[in-house]
């Protein structure tokens, strides 16, 4: 049965300090101008009442990561008989995320749909998924620019995380989500929290109503799958991009990656790094051909994978969690609810006879 606890909110820094002694903890704090999700640190006031600049994704998938590191030797009878010693560098120890976002946590959940399947396993990515905890604080402020509640979710949704903290009077309630979740909440610091459940409960409601209506996007696979071939309306709504790709490296359910070698000398390391379809580097080929060679064959891609692609082959689930990053980062107002409407609106004009 799940746990219902309740801290504090002067008590959130001792626990996380428990938390420390055994985990790695991460939460969202200042570094400059940007809310980031950075290792805690006691002297570091955690911010809590708006959301992170990025999302901790990067916890889980790290902007760029060592894969395997190798060394060459030469077979000094043959110096054309190349030797490669490779050793894959799997991360190791346990990370609690506190903080966190439903809407980033749940972006966990579309990477999982392709790092986790029966037939292919990222022993990298899984390494960190299964050895991170996430304590997911319920969303009190809504922004113009969230859209959750578009994507069947909600500022309350618990999916993807291992303990959820809805603000109540005084502090937090903490209801356990996974039993690992529940090993979490085992602090002295902590006390019951049946009592403020129905605070907890009425919060969310009133959440939940403060994003408005939702709107219906079931028609947007095959909406944008109609105007697939239509680039003057992807040139129109992408008109404005700079291909700066702000909005894929800040969103939460965003996977796609590059691999590079480093070397020097006769050793070297193979790392992982976020990559950015916005590119035009993306799909170039070695031949100098590019599959998708202008800006509107690139959002068509970002747009089209999310609300298209994506669902088609994972039963229908949106790859985009409604955080409105992508929105509020693009220094061009490109506004990605307003290409989805704009498609599912889309009527091709009456051919004259
Ligand atoms: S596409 Fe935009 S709104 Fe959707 S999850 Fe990514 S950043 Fe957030
Ligand atoms: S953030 Fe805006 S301008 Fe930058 S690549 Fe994305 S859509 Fe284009």
């Amino acid at each position: 049965m799940a746990k219902v606890q309740f801290i504090k909110a002067a008590d959130v820094k001792p626990w996380l300090a428990e938390l420390a002694k055994e985990h790695r903890v991460f939460a969202p704090s200042y570094d400059g101008e940007a809310l980031l999700f950075r290792p805690f640190d006691p002297a570091r006031e955690i911010v809590l009442d708006r959301a992170a600049t990025m999302p901790p994704k990067k916890t889980v998938f790290p902007q760029s990561e060592q894969l395997v590191d190798f060394t060459y030797s030469k077979d000094p009878e043959d110096l054309s008989r190349i030797k490669i010693d490779a050793r894959e560098t799997l991360p190791s120890g346990s990370t609690v995320v506190f903080g966190s976002r439903p809407c980033d946590v749940r972006g966990f959940t579309m990477f999982d749909r392709v790092y986790l399947t029966e037939k292919t396993t990222d022993i990298y990515y899984k390494a960190r998924r299964d050895n991170t905890l996430f304590i997911t604080l319920a969303c009190a402020s809504i922004e113009n620019t969230c859209f959750c509640n578009w994507v069947d979710s909600d500022p309350c949704d618990s999916t993807g995380s291992d303990v959820l903290a809805i603000p109540v009077s005084g502090g937090y309630l903490l209801e356990t989500v996974t039993d690992r979740g529940g090993k979490l909440l085992s602090s002295k610091l902590l006390v019951d929290g049946e009592s403020k459940k129905e605070e907890a409960e009425k919060f969310c409601e009133e959440v939940a109503g403060a994003l408005g209506a939702a709107r219906d996007l079931s028609q947007a696979p095959e909406k944008l799958l109609a105007v697939f071939d239509n680039m003057e309306f992807w040139d129109e709504v992408s008109a404005k991009c700079l291909s700066c790709g702000a909005c894929t490296y800040l969103c939460p359910s965003c996977y796609c990656f590059n691999i590079t070698d480093e070397t020097i000398g006769m050793k070297g390391k193979r790392l992982r790094s976020w990559d950015n379809c916005m590119s035009a580097q993306f799909t170039m080929e070695a031949s100098g051909h590019n599959p998708r060679p202008t800006k509107a064959h690139r959002l068509k891609n970002r747009v089209g994978h999310k609300f298209s692609y994506y669902p088609a082959i994972h039963g229908g689930v949106t790859s985009c969690c409604g955080c409105g990053r992508c929105i509020k980062s693009c220094p061009a107002g490109i506004d990605i609810r307003e290409i989805v409407l704009k498609a599912i609106d889309f009527k091709p004009a009456a051919v004259e006879e």
